[in-house]
């Protein structure tokens, strides 16, 4: 038995037969878009997990003493399909929702994915503008697929990498897949011009680097240096307390304070201003010769989900593979909308219970995390990230 299983916590109950009534169809007070949930925070951003498995088994994701081989992986009967994915999409979108994030699992798995992002290409948010589609990925397929999901209207991708040397990085995906491989599926991505408008990089393109002290934070300036100048904006999440099963410690997480400061020492760094409103990411560019930002050296985010919370301005909706809508990434129960899309209720019935899930949310995880009680903070009855989607 390695070091690691001594602490492993193993779920006793499967968290994904658990759920929400879901709340009777009624005609919403609010007109389309301007919906808030109790907070006041409108719906604005819907992450989609297109499948629950994935060729890595990252130990802050899906840690293999418990995503072994007989893990009960969702049946394709139960997955949503691409249509019913779309359809519930286009309900989201006449509340509020401007983006949508394709995730998993690896969502490159899912087979055909590109026949969703054709569909979803096709549908217009209530400002009349292009749904905005990204995708987040492991990078493991990526330099095969990329052109295609560029073809059928992909825009913009986040690919997660958690270090450059190779034995730390094979470490973290804990299945020996090497470092190059992603390094080489980033550059096809650019090259078919993902991330890009008329050659020129959008920020469209990233690189998500999960940072857990002890087992990868000695690779935050290496991957600052290389990213630098390249296009592609680098951003470090702190490690998460998410699902049930990563035996999440806090001396594991590297507070984001900690990362700025590290690269600020060699590369210096400027703050900038959010890019949009419900932004997740701190921005710190690189300081040109007079202090000011260089932009073509390009810029850094940091996510601080554990040490900064930013639940205040938290906008998004999750939809898992089987079509339960979750409010939150920490959420233990979700709504199942499958019986209303395999049932006879109308779009605007669904649109209905969506708006109305969403106006009774209160969710607010991240800021009470210190203060729950030890039964409700330990997280046994949390869904998994790769159920939800991250
Ligand atoms: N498989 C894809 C990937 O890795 O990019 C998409 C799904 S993954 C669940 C989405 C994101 O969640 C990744 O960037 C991953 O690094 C992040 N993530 C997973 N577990 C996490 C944790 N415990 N803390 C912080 N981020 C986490
Ligand atoms: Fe897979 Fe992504 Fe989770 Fe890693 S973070 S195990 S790549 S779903
Ligand atoms: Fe949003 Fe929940 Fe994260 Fe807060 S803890 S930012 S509500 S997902």
């Amino acid at each position: 038995m390695s070091e690691r299983d001594t602490y492993r916590t193993i779920p006793l109950t499967d968290q994904r037969q658990a759920g929400f009534a879901l709340p009777r169809p009624a005609q919403l007070l609010v007109a389309h878009g301007e919906l808030t949930d109790t907070l006041r925070r409108p719906l604005r951003d819907l992450r989609i997990s297109v499948t629950d498995r994935c060729n890595f088994r990252c130990n802050y994701c899906m840690p293999k003493e418990v995503f072994d081989q007989n893990y009960a992986y969702l049946p394709h009967a139960s997955l949503l399909s691409f249509e019913e994915i779309t359809r519930l999409a286009r309900q989201f979108i006449e509340l509020g929702v401007q983006k949508v994030r394709l995730t998993g699992g690896e969502p490159l798995l899912r087979k055909n994915l590109e026949r969703l992002i054709e569909q979803l290409a096709k549908l217009r948010t209530l400002q009349g503008k292009p749904l905005d589609i990204t995708l987040t990925t492991n990078g493991s397929l990526l330099a095969r697929k990329a052109q295609s999901l560029k073809d059928a209207g992909l825009q913009r991708v986040t690919v997660s990498l958690d270090g450059l040397d190779d034995a730390v990085f094979r470490r973290m995906n804990d299945v020996d897949f090497p470092v190059t491989d992603v390094l080489h599926g980033i550059e096809v991505a650019r090259a078919v011009g993902l991330g890009q408008r008329d050659g020129q990089p959008t920020g469209g393109l990233k690189v998500n680097m999960v940072v857990k002290r002890g087992s990868n934070d000695q690779e935050i300036l290496r991957m600052a240096r290389h990213f630098k100048g390249s296009g592609i904006v680098l951003r470090f999440i702190e490690y998460m307390d998410v699902g049930a099963t990563n035996a999440w410690r806090m001396d594991e997480v590297l507070p984001s304070a900690e990362v700025v400061r590290r690269i600020h020492a060699e590369l210096p760094l400027v703050p900038l201003e959010p890019c949009a409103p419900g932004e997740t990411a701190q921005r710190w560019g690189y300081a040109g010769a007079h202090g000011e930002h260089d932009t073509t050296a390009g810029e850094i985010g940091v996510i601080s989900s554990v040490t900064q919370a930013f639940c205040a301005q938290c906008n998004r909706a999750r939809l898992s593979t089987e079509g339960k809508l979750y409010l939150c990434l920490f959420a233990e129960n979700g709504y199942d909308l499958k019986p209303l899309l395999r049932g006879n209720a109308s779009d605007k019935e669904i649109e209905d219970v969506i708006g109305q899930i969403w106006q009774g949310r209160g969710d607010r995880y991240s800021e009470l995390r210190g203060s729950l009680p030890p039964d409700r903070g330990g997280g046994a009855r949390r869904v998994e990230m790769s159920y939800i989607g991250g």
